[in-house]
């Protein structure tokens, strides 16, 4: 998911988490994209029709107002879009007033499941499951005897590959030398070694758009021979973020590597933000290529000198347009997340209308990316995060050059 549609996609749902219905009946269904439509609607029919004996007047009403509504939205589909989609439709308390709405959402990634929900607040919880970090994470465990080949997807762990060894124990038998000895086991290691990292790259390769780093664990000198002596394909190798002792070289050694890496993933998601406020206080430190604060960053990026826009995500701000009704002079104004402003035109002296209002990240980031910029939001759950937000208004830029 791009950073922006993962934004938008968050907002929609932070919006729809706030509204409540009076009864239990807030409509959310689930339908996944191999769904047949005309089974979806024999299902809501059936529901319409039991739906008539709900005790509760109101309920009952908004109920079958929402049923209608979505079996009204159903017919415009052949078959669920791409992705699937989820439909809401119910009466919400908006500001004390009751409003129906019905919307229908077509989520960044597969609807996992079919299922009809009705209930006083919308069931959101498999779509904000989306929107969980998803980070990769190649694993290898190894000793001379055995090796297995994981990824980490989020908080699971799956086994992917597994390499046996034909490493002869440390001690010879009788009859051979031991420089000989000695010299086959360490072609044998070495050959072990190479199978690993042929299955290594058989089972992460793939990935290495996705892999934020590979991770591996064994005893030592094991690892450490295997990572130092290159085994592994060069974009894997160029990949790993650290060696960690391990006892277990079976699917069980691959928890305790994720176990013993705890602090490294963590540093490392937060590490990518370190970088980028690194990056633009150094140029603020020297007074070189860098602003902040919302009218010199957007003034910037109309000249076309903003090379990074960094975008605290806990910004709440909203870029209104007002137009004025006599001579359609236009102008724009920042305010707080719904908040409210006059505004008259200084030609005539009326008051303007207010015409368009837009969250300011994404009409920055819209803004930015017409520009080529690149757009980087930040949490404020890294030091550096939270400095964007609170030092430096949550709005900063590193820029390709300063205009004069
Ligand atoms: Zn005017």
């Amino acid at each position: 998911m791009s950073s922006k549609l993962h934004y938008e996609f968050k907002r929609k749902l932070e919006e729809l988490e706030k509204y409540k219905g009076r009864g239990t009946e807030l409509i959310t269904l689930y339908i996944p994209p191999d769904k047949n439509i005309a089974d979806v609607s024999a299902q809501l029919r059936s529901e319409l029709s039991q739906a008539s004996n709900i005790k509760s007047k109101q309920t009952r009403t908004n109920v079958m107002a929402g049923l209608e509504a979505i079996l009204q939205r159903l017919k415009m589909y052949k078959k669920p879009p791409e992705h699937g989609m989820v439909i809401i439709s119910g009466v919400i308390d908006l500001n004390g007033k009751q409003k129906h709405i019905t919307e229908i959402i077509e989520p960044p990634e597969p609807v996992p499941l079919y299922k009809y929900h009705c209930d006083s607040s919308f069931y959101l919880e498999p779509l904000k499951e989306m929107l969980k970090e998803k980070d990769f994470y190649g694993l290898i465990v190894i000793d001379r005897r055995e090796a297995t080949i994981g990824i980490l997807k989020g908080k699971r762990i799956e086994a992917l590959s597994r390499a046996t060894s034909m490493v002869p124990g440390k001690h010879r038998q009788g009859g051979q030398s031991s420089v000989r000895f000695e010299r086959l086991r360490e072609i044998a290691i070495h050959e072990f070694y190479k199978k690993v990292g042929e299955k290594a790259t058989e089972a992460l390769l793939p990935y290495k758009d996705q892999l934020l780093g590979i991770l591996i664990g064994g005893p030592s000198p094991t690892k450490e021979e295997f990572y130092e002596g290159n085994y592994l394909h060069h974009e894997l190798q160029k990949k790993v973020v650290g060696l960690f002792d391990v006892s277990y070289t079976d699917e069980s050694g691959l928890y305790e590597l994720v176990e013993k890496a705890e602090d490294v993933l963590q540093e490392l998601d937060l590490m990518k933000e370190k970088r980028l406020m690194n990056r633009f206080l150094k140029e603020i430190a020297k007074d070189g290529l860098a602003a902040y604060g919302e009218e010199e960053v957007r003034r910037y990026i109309t000249l076309g000198a903003v090379d990074t826009l960094l975008l605290s995500e806990d910004l709440r701000l909203e870029r209104v347009k007002y137009r004025c009704p006599k001579c359609g002079k236009e102008v724009e104004k920042t305010l707080r997340f719904k908040g409210d402003s006059q505004q008259f035109c200084d030609e005539c002296g009326v008051e303007m209308e207010e015409v368009e209002r837009k969250d300011i990240i994404l009409e920055l980031s819209e803004l930015a990316e017409s520009t080529g910029a690149k757009v980087e939001f930040l949490s404020t759950e890294s030091e550096e995060g939270a400095m964007l937000y609170n030092a430096f208004g949550g709005i900063a830029a590193i820029l390709r050059f300063k205009p004069e």
